[in-house]
């Protein structure tokens, strides 16, 4: 598992892994222009949301996503 903050962590627990699979596997990256896997993630909450933010799969450039919370 990736770095994250305990808050960050029990959000992200709460999360089926199928969904947790999808999420992981279709995040933006603006320098391949298409969906990638994220890599070498940590996570914290903003405002509610929790915030992944790692690298691309791909190509290494830096990428985010923002899971909503409830
Ligand atoms: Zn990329």
């Amino acid at each position: 598992m990736s770095e994250m903050t305990p808050q960050a962590k029990s959000f992200w627990d709460a999360i089926p892994d199928k969904s947790k699979t999808l999420l992981l596997n279709n995040v933006w990256c603006t320098a391949c222009c298409t969906a990638r896997t994220i890599v070498r993630y940590e996570g914290h909450i903003e405002a509610g949301d929790l915030i992944l933010q790692g690298k691309c799969g791909i190509c290494g450039a830096e990428v985010a996503r923002v899971v909503e919370g409830s």
